[in-house]
Protein backbone atom coordinates (compact mmCIF):
# COMPACT_ATOMS: atom_id res chain seq x y z
CA UNK A 1 0.00 0.00 0.00
CA UNK A 2 1.04 3.35 -0.87
CA UNK A 3 2.63 5.26 2.42
CA UNK A 4 4.75 8.14 1.39
CA UNK A 5 3.96 10.71 -1.16
CA UNK A 6 5.54 9.77 -4.51
CA UNK A 7 8.41 12.28 -5.83
CA UNK A 8 10.31 12.60 -9.04
CA UNK A 9 13.77 11.18 -8.08
CA UNK A 10 13.36 8.58 -10.88
CA UNK A 11 11.89 9.29 -14.13
CA UNK A 12 10.46 6.58 -16.42
CA UNK A 13 9.73 8.19 -19.64
CA UNK A 14 7.36 5.64 -21.87
CA UNK A 15 4.61 3.47 -20.51
CA UNK A 16 4.80 0.60 -22.88
CA UNK A 17 5.76 -2.86 -21.44
CA UNK A 18 9.79 -1.86 -21.39
CA UNK A 19 8.80 1.19 -19.36
CA UNK A 20 6.04 -0.58 -16.88
CA UNK A 21 8.35 -3.72 -16.70
CA UNK A 22 11.41 -1.06 -15.22
CA UNK A 23 8.77 0.48 -12.73
CA UNK A 24 7.56 -2.74 -11.83
CA UNK A 25 11.25 -4.43 -10.80
CA UNK A 26 11.74 -0.98 -9.07
CA UNK A 27 8.56 -0.79 -7.71
CA UNK A 28 9.00 -4.52 -5.92
CA UNK A 29 12.48 -3.48 -4.63
CA UNK A 30 10.59 -0.55 -2.64
CA UNK A 31 11.24 2.27 -4.52
CA UNK A 32 7.93 2.71 -5.91
CA UNK A 33 6.85 6.06 -4.47
CA UNK A 34 9.94 7.87 -5.77
CA UNK A 35 8.96 7.16 -8.97
CA UNK A 36 7.05 9.44 -11.90
CA UNK A 37 6.77 7.74 -14.94
CA UNK A 38 6.27 10.31 -17.69
CA UNK A 39 4.23 9.43 -21.09
CA UNK A 40 2.32 10.76 -23.97
CA UNK A 41 0.75 7.27 -24.43
CA UNK A 42 -0.66 5.61 -21.29
CA UNK A 43 -2.42 1.83 -21.09
CA UNK A 44 -5.80 1.98 -22.08
CA UNK A 45 -4.59 4.20 -25.39
CA UNK A 46 -4.19 3.17 -28.84
CA UNK A 47 -1.89 4.52 -31.17
CA UNK A 48 0.64 4.41 -33.89
CA UNK A 49 3.04 5.74 -31.96
CA UNK A 50 2.58 3.05 -29.03
CA UNK A 51 3.57 -0.33 -29.98
CA UNK A 52 2.54 -2.32 -26.78
CA UNK A 53 -0.93 -2.76 -27.51
CA UNK A 54 -1.08 -4.25 -30.92
CA UNK A 55 2.02 -7.42 -29.54
CA UNK A 56 0.32 -10.90 -30.59
CA UNK A 57 1.34 -11.84 -27.64
CA UNK A 58 3.52 -14.75 -26.82
CA UNK A 59 6.85 -16.35 -25.33
CA UNK A 60 8.91 -17.72 -28.44
CA UNK A 61 12.01 -18.83 -29.68
CA UNK A 62 11.40 -15.55 -32.49
CA UNK A 63 14.16 -13.28 -30.31
CA UNK A 64 17.97 -13.15 -30.96
CA UNK A 65 20.62 -15.63 -30.24
CA UNK A 66 22.99 -13.38 -28.89
CA UNK A 67 24.06 -13.37 -24.94
CA UNK A 68 21.61 -10.53 -24.21
CA UNK A 69 18.88 -11.91 -25.74
CA UNK A 70 19.29 -15.62 -24.54
CA UNK A 71 19.52 -14.20 -20.86
CA UNK A 72 16.81 -11.46 -21.16
CA UNK A 73 14.27 -14.70 -22.51
CA UNK A 74 15.02 -16.89 -19.45
CA UNK A 75 14.55 -14.25 -17.01
CA UNK A 76 11.48 -12.90 -19.08
CA UNK A 77 9.88 -16.68 -19.31
CA UNK A 78 10.62 -17.21 -14.95
CA UNK A 79 9.15 -13.62 -14.31
CA UNK A 80 6.02 -14.51 -17.06
CA UNK A 81 5.80 -18.12 -15.49
CA UNK A 82 5.16 -16.53 -12.02
CA UNK A 83 2.43 -14.10 -12.77
CA UNK A 84 0.84 -17.37 -14.57
CA UNK A 85 1.04 -19.50 -11.26
CA UNK A 86 -0.69 -16.85 -9.06
CA UNK A 87 -3.27 -18.39 -9.57
CA UNK A 88 -5.23 -14.98 -10.95
CA UNK A 89 -4.73 -14.86 -14.71
CA UNK A 90 -7.95 -13.06 -15.20
CA UNK A 91 -5.85 -10.82 -12.82
CA UNK A 92 -2.74 -10.64 -14.81
CA UNK A 93 -3.48 -11.71 -18.53
CA UNK A 94 -0.70 -14.20 -18.67
CA UNK A 95 -1.03 -17.90 -19.03
CA UNK A 96 0.54 -21.14 -19.55
CA UNK A 97 -0.09 -22.41 -23.14
CA UNK A 98 0.79 -25.48 -25.13
CA UNK A 99 3.20 -24.53 -27.75
CA UNK A 100 4.42 -25.61 -30.90
CA UNK A 101 7.05 -23.78 -33.26
CA UNK A 102 8.10 -25.20 -36.48
CA UNK A 103 10.70 -24.16 -39.00
CA UNK A 104 11.35 -24.56 -42.77
CA UNK A 105 15.02 -23.75 -42.60
CA UNK A 106 18.10 -22.22 -40.13
CA UNK A 107 17.00 -23.41 -37.12
CA UNK A 108 18.34 -21.02 -34.66
CA UNK A 109 20.65 -23.85 -32.87
CA UNK A 110 22.01 -21.84 -30.22
CA UNK A 111 19.07 -20.05 -28.97
CA UNK A 112 17.10 -24.06 -29.35
CA UNK A 113 19.58 -25.52 -27.00
CA UNK A 114 19.33 -22.67 -24.34
CA UNK A 115 16.01 -22.95 -24.53
CA UNK A 116 15.83 -26.15 -23.99
CA UNK A 117 17.53 -26.28 -20.71
CA UNK A 118 14.76 -24.04 -18.80
CA UNK A 119 11.43 -24.79 -21.17
CA UNK A 120 8.48 -26.26 -19.58
CA UNK A 121 7.44 -29.75 -21.21
CA UNK A 122 10.19 -28.96 -24.00
CA UNK A 123 10.37 -31.75 -26.62
CA UNK A 124 11.92 -32.12 -30.40
CA UNK A 125 9.32 -33.35 -32.69
CA UNK A 126 10.07 -36.99 -34.51
CA UNK A 127 10.67 -36.21 -38.32
CA UNK A 128 7.21 -38.15 -38.84
CA UNK A 129 5.47 -35.90 -37.00
CA UNK A 130 6.51 -32.20 -39.19
CA UNK A 131 4.26 -31.36 -41.62
CA UNK A 132 5.33 -31.36 -45.35
CA UNK A 133 8.15 -28.21 -45.86
CA UNK A 134 9.01 -28.07 -41.83
CA UNK A 135 12.44 -29.27 -41.25
CA UNK A 136 12.35 -28.87 -37.98
CA UNK A 137 10.42 -28.09 -34.85
CA UNK A 138 9.70 -27.85 -30.77
CA UNK A 139 7.09 -28.41 -28.56
CA UNK A 140 6.87 -26.69 -25.22
CA UNK A 141 4.72 -24.92 -23.03
CA UNK A 142 4.74 -20.84 -24.05
CA UNK A 143 3.59 -18.32 -21.99
CA UNK A 144 0.55 -16.32 -23.75
CA UNK A 145 -0.42 -12.92 -22.48
CA UNK A 146 -3.54 -10.50 -23.82
CA UNK A 147 -0.84 -7.30 -23.95
CA UNK A 148 -3.84 -4.68 -24.15
CA UNK A 149 -5.10 -6.35 -20.67
CA UNK A 150 -1.50 -7.05 -19.18
CA UNK A 151 -0.31 -2.97 -19.41
CA UNK A 152 -3.45 -2.09 -17.48
CA UNK A 153 -2.69 -5.07 -14.85
CA UNK A 154 0.46 -4.01 -14.76
CA UNK A 155 -0.60 0.60 -14.45
CA UNK A 156 -3.12 -0.22 -12.03
CA UNK A 157 -0.58 -2.52 -9.65
CA UNK A 158 1.62 0.43 -9.80
CA UNK A 159 -0.59 2.88 -9.43
CA UNK A 160 -2.31 1.32 -6.26
CA UNK A 161 -0.29 -1.48 -4.74
CA UNK A 162 3.57 0.72 -5.04
CA UNK A 163 2.79 4.36 -5.16
CA UNK A 164 3.85 4.89 -8.46
CA UNK A 165 2.66 8.40 -10.56
CA UNK A 166 1.95 8.85 -14.06
CA UNK A 167 1.99 11.95 -15.71
CA UNK A 168 0.63 12.08 -19.48
CA UNK A 169 2.71 14.52 -21.26
CA UNK A 170 4.94 14.13 -24.63
CA UNK A 171 8.49 15.27 -24.10
CA UNK A 172 10.06 17.47 -26.97
CA UNK A 173 13.77 16.65 -25.66
CA UNK A 174 15.18 13.17 -23.46
CA UNK A 175 16.41 16.08 -21.16
CA UNK A 176 13.09 17.61 -20.48
CA UNK A 177 12.39 14.99 -18.09
CA UNK A 178 15.03 15.92 -15.74
CA UNK A 179 12.17 18.88 -15.04
CA UNK A 180 12.42 18.56 -11.31
CA UNK A 181 15.70 19.06 -9.31
CA UNK A 182 14.79 15.96 -7.29
CA UNK A 183 15.50 13.97 -10.64
CA UNK A 184 18.81 11.70 -10.19
CA UNK A 185 18.03 8.89 -13.02
CA UNK A 186 15.96 8.82 -15.91
CA UNK A 187 14.54 5.65 -17.83
CA UNK A 188 14.43 6.16 -21.30
CA UNK A 189 12.16 3.98 -22.46
CA UNK A 190 10.85 5.46 -25.38
CA UNK A 191 10.50 2.32 -27.98
CA UNK A 192 10.33 3.84 -31.62
CA UNK A 193 10.85 7.64 -30.78
CA UNK A 194 14.41 6.68 -29.79
CA UNK A 195 15.26 6.98 -33.55
CA UNK A 196 13.89 10.80 -33.66
CA UNK A 197 13.68 12.38 -29.97
CA UNK A 198 16.11 15.08 -29.70
CA UNK A 199 18.64 13.52 -26.97
CA UNK A 200 18.72 10.44 -27.85
CA UNK A 201 18.05 10.38 -32.05
CA UNK A 202 19.55 6.84 -32.29
CA UNK A 203 19.64 6.17 -36.28
CA UNK A 204 20.20 2.29 -35.58
CA UNK A 205 16.72 2.59 -34.36
CA UNK A 206 14.18 1.22 -37.13
CA UNK A 207 10.23 0.23 -37.23
CA UNK A 208 9.20 -3.75 -38.04
CA UNK A 209 5.40 -3.78 -38.98
CA UNK A 210 3.32 -6.15 -38.59
CA UNK A 211 -0.39 -6.75 -39.18
CA UNK A 212 -2.46 -9.03 -37.13
CA UNK A 213 -6.08 -10.18 -37.09
CA UNK A 214 -8.30 -10.50 -33.61
CA UNK A 215 -10.60 -13.17 -34.18
CA UNK A 216 -13.15 -14.76 -32.62
CA UNK A 217 -11.98 -18.95 -32.60
CA UNK A 218 -13.27 -20.42 -29.13
CA UNK A 219 -11.37 -23.90 -30.41
CA UNK A 220 -8.30 -23.02 -30.46
CA UNK A 221 -6.40 -24.00 -27.62
CA UNK A 222 -2.88 -24.06 -29.08
CA UNK A 223 -0.05 -21.47 -29.70
CA UNK A 224 1.20 -22.26 -33.03
CA UNK A 225 3.93 -20.29 -34.97
CA UNK A 226 5.39 -21.46 -38.56
CA UNK A 227 8.98 -19.46 -39.15
CA UNK A 228 9.71 -19.54 -43.04
CA UNK A 229 12.62 -17.93 -44.93
CA UNK A 230 9.86 -15.29 -46.46
CA UNK A 231 6.82 -15.17 -44.13
CA UNK A 232 6.04 -15.50 -40.68
CA UNK A 233 2.72 -17.32 -39.57
CA UNK A 234 1.56 -17.76 -35.78
CA UNK A 235 -1.86 -18.24 -33.78
CA UNK A 236 -1.59 -16.88 -30.52
CA UNK A 237 -4.62 -17.97 -28.51
CA UNK A 238 -5.43 -14.76 -26.25
CA UNK A 239 -6.39 -15.20 -22.69
CA UNK A 240 -9.01 -14.04 -20.62
CA UNK A 241 -10.36 -12.67 -23.93
CA UNK A 242 -13.66 -14.97 -24.35
CA UNK A 243 -12.21 -17.37 -27.01
CA UNK A 244 -10.05 -14.75 -29.18
CA UNK A 245 -7.28 -15.56 -30.85
CA UNK A 246 -4.50 -13.23 -32.76
CA UNK A 247 -3.63 -14.49 -36.04
CA UNK A 248 -0.60 -13.37 -37.61
CA UNK A 249 1.42 -12.19 -39.46
CA UNK A 250 4.53 -9.85 -40.71
CA UNK A 251 7.56 -9.01 -40.15
CA UNK A 252 8.46 -5.88 -42.73
CA UNK A 253 11.76 -4.29 -42.29
CA UNK A 254 11.94 -0.67 -41.91
CA UNK A 255 8.39 -0.06 -42.80
CA UNK A 256 6.13 2.80 -40.64
CA UNK A 257 2.79 1.89 -42.35
CA UNK A 258 -0.22 1.84 -39.55
CA UNK A 259 -2.62 0.92 -41.84
CA UNK A 260 -4.05 -2.27 -42.61
CA UNK A 261 -4.57 -4.23 -46.34
CA UNK A 262 -7.26 -6.70 -46.70
CA UNK A 263 -4.59 -8.58 -49.04
CA UNK A 264 -2.51 -8.72 -46.29
CA UNK A 265 -5.53 -10.12 -44.39
CA UNK A 266 -6.54 -12.55 -46.49
CA UNK A 267 -3.16 -13.67 -46.66
CA UNK A 268 -2.76 -13.91 -43.12
CA UNK A 269 -6.52 -16.16 -42.70
CA UNK A 270 -5.06 -18.52 -45.57
CA UNK A 271 -1.91 -19.14 -43.50
CA UNK A 272 -3.44 -19.63 -39.88
CA UNK A 273 -5.92 -21.42 -41.78
CA UNK A 274 -3.14 -24.00 -43.25
CA UNK A 275 -0.93 -24.13 -40.00
CA UNK A 276 -3.68 -24.57 -36.91
CA UNK A 277 -6.12 -27.59 -37.04
CA UNK A 278 -7.69 -26.10 -34.02
CA UNK A 279 -8.51 -23.25 -36.24
CA UNK A 280 -9.88 -24.57 -39.22
CA UNK A 281 -11.90 -27.05 -37.48
CA UNK A 282 -13.81 -24.51 -35.43
CA UNK A 283 -16.45 -21.37 -35.71
CA UNK A 284 -14.09 -18.38 -36.79
CA UNK A 285 -15.48 -14.30 -36.77
CA UNK A 286 -12.91 -11.73 -37.79
CA UNK A 287 -13.23 -8.86 -35.71
CA UNK A 288 -10.49 -6.62 -36.52
CA UNK A 289 -7.55 -6.29 -38.80
CA UNK A 290 -4.46 -3.97 -36.70
CA UNK A 291 -1.00 -2.55 -37.48
CA UNK A 292 1.42 -2.80 -35.25
CA UNK A 293 5.09 -0.92 -35.71
CA UNK A 294 8.20 -3.16 -33.64
CA UNK A 295 10.38 -1.06 -31.91
CA UNK A 296 13.38 -2.62 -33.69
CA UNK A 297 17.41 -1.83 -33.53
CA UNK A 298 20.54 -2.90 -35.71
CA UNK A 299 22.71 -4.71 -33.58
CA UNK A 300 19.93 -5.47 -30.64
CA UNK A 301 18.02 -3.70 -27.78
CA UNK A 302 19.67 -0.84 -26.22
CA UNK A 303 20.20 -1.04 -22.27
CA UNK A 304 23.29 1.54 -21.45
CA UNK A 305 23.65 4.69 -19.15
CA UNK A 306 24.65 7.89 -19.57
CA UNK A 307 25.86 10.53 -18.14
CA UNK A 308 24.51 13.94 -18.91
CA UNK A 309 25.31 17.42 -16.88
CA UNK A 310 21.67 19.52 -15.92
CA UNK A 311 22.39 22.85 -14.06
CA UNK A 312 25.61 22.30 -13.19
CA UNK A 313 25.15 18.64 -11.64
CA UNK A 314 25.79 15.46 -13.49
CA UNK A 315 22.71 13.08 -13.72
CA UNK A 316 21.94 9.61 -15.14
CA UNK A 317 20.02 8.54 -18.27
CA UNK A 318 19.50 4.50 -18.68
CA UNK A 319 18.69 3.91 -22.13
CA UNK A 320 16.50 1.22 -22.56
CA UNK A 321 14.75 0.69 -25.85
CA UNK A 322 15.20 -1.19 -29.22
CA UNK A 323 12.94 -4.31 -27.81
CA UNK A 324 11.49 -5.16 -31.68
CA UNK A 325 9.43 -8.08 -31.26
CA UNK A 326 9.91 -8.97 -28.08
CA UNK A 327 8.74 -6.28 -25.63
CA UNK A 328 6.93 -8.67 -23.31
CA UNK A 329 9.16 -11.89 -23.42
CA UNK A 330 12.41 -9.99 -22.86
CA UNK A 331 11.44 -6.61 -20.91
CA UNK A 332 11.65 -7.65 -17.73
CA UNK A 333 15.36 -8.94 -18.16
CA UNK A 334 16.33 -5.59 -19.58
CA UNK A 335 14.89 -4.00 -16.84
CA UNK A 336 16.76 -5.99 -14.45
CA UNK A 337 19.79 -4.54 -16.34
CA UNK A 338 18.78 -1.48 -16.28
CA UNK A 339 18.13 -1.13 -13.19
CA UNK A 340 21.39 -2.64 -12.23
CA UNK A 341 23.13 0.33 -14.28
CA UNK A 342 21.55 2.97 -12.39
CA UNK A 343 22.84 1.00 -9.21
CA UNK A 344 24.60 3.72 -7.04
CA UNK A 345 22.27 6.56 -7.57
CA UNK A 346 19.44 3.75 -6.06
CA UNK A 347 21.24 3.24 -3.24
CA UNK A 348 21.30 6.58 -2.39
CA UNK A 349 17.81 7.09 -3.06
CA UNK A 350 17.10 4.04 -0.56
CA UNK A 351 17.58 6.97 2.49
CA UNK A 352 14.82 8.88 1.07
CA UNK A 353 12.87 6.09 1.97
CA UNK A 354 13.36 5.94 5.81
CA UNK A 355 11.45 8.72 6.68
CA UNK A 356 11.41 7.45 10.37
CA UNK A 357 15.14 7.97 10.60
CA UNK A 358 14.70 11.61 9.93
CA UNK A 359 11.74 11.85 13.11
C1 LIG B 1 2.16 -7.25 -34.47
C2 LIG B 1 3.07 -7.34 -33.29
C3 LIG B 1 3.19 -8.54 -32.58
C4 LIG B 1 4.04 -8.63 -31.47
N1 LIG B 1 4.10 -9.81 -30.79
C5 LIG B 1 4.91 -9.91 -29.70
C6 LIG B 1 4.98 -11.13 -28.97
O1 LIG B 1 4.30 -12.11 -29.29
N2 LIG B 1 5.82 -11.17 -27.89
C7 LIG B 1 6.57 -10.09 -27.50
O2 LIG B 1 7.31 -10.21 -26.52
N3 LIG B 1 6.51 -8.93 -28.19
C8 LIG B 1 5.72 -8.82 -29.28
N4 LIG B 1 5.68 -7.65 -30.00
C9 LIG B 1 6.65 -6.60 -29.67
C10 LIG B 1 6.22 -5.72 -28.52
O3 LIG B 1 4.93 -5.22 -28.77
C11 LIG B 1 7.24 -4.58 -28.38
O4 LIG B 1 8.54 -5.10 -28.20
C12 LIG B 1 6.91 -3.70 -27.19
O5 LIG B 1 5.57 -3.31 -27.20
C13 LIG B 1 7.81 -2.47 -27.13
O6 LIG B 1 7.49 -1.77 -25.98
P1 LIG B 1 8.11 -0.36 -25.66
O7 LIG B 1 7.67 -0.04 -24.27
O8 LIG B 1 9.55 -0.34 -25.99
O9 LIG B 1 7.41 0.67 -26.71
P2 LIG B 1 5.94 1.28 -26.76
O10 LIG B 1 4.92 0.32 -26.34
O11 LIG B 1 5.79 1.89 -28.11
O12 LIG B 1 5.96 2.45 -25.67
C14 LIG B 1 6.69 3.63 -25.88
C15 LIG B 1 6.28 4.62 -24.82
O13 LIG B 1 7.10 5.78 -24.92
C16 LIG B 1 6.26 6.93 -24.93
N5 LIG B 1 6.95 8.02 -25.60
C17 LIG B 1 7.65 7.99 -26.75
N6 LIG B 1 8.16 9.21 -27.01
C18 LIG B 1 7.80 10.01 -25.99
C19 LIG B 1 8.02 11.39 -25.68
N7 LIG B 1 8.72 12.20 -26.47
N8 LIG B 1 7.49 11.88 -24.52
C20 LIG B 1 6.77 11.09 -23.70
N9 LIG B 1 6.52 9.79 -23.96
C21 LIG B 1 7.04 9.27 -25.08
C22 LIG B 1 5.00 6.46 -25.66
O14 LIG B 1 3.92 7.35 -25.46
C23 LIG B 1 4.83 5.10 -24.97
O15 LIG B 1 4.22 5.28 -23.71
C24 LIG B 1 4.80 -7.51 -31.08
C25 LIG B 1 4.65 -6.30 -31.75
C26 LIG B 1 3.80 -6.21 -32.85
C27 LIG B 1 3.64 -4.90 -33.54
Amino acid sequence: MVTLPSNQSIVIVGAGIVGLDVALVLAERGYGSLITVVAEHLPGDTSQTYTSPYAGCNFSAISGSDPNALRWDQLGYSHLCKLASQGEPHRTFVQRTPSIELWDEDVPEEKIKHMSEYLEDFRVLESDELPQGVKFAVSFTTLTINAPKHIEYLYQRLKNDYGVRFVRQALPHLRNAFASPDTQVVFNCTGNAARTLPGVEDKRCYPTRGQVLLVRAPSVQTNIMRHGRAYETYVIPRPQSNGNVILGGYMQKGNSDGATYSYETESILRRTNELSQELRQGEQELLAAMSGLRPSREGGARVQRESIVIGGETKAIVHNYGAGGTGFQGGYGMALDAVQAAGGILQGLKLQLQPSSRL
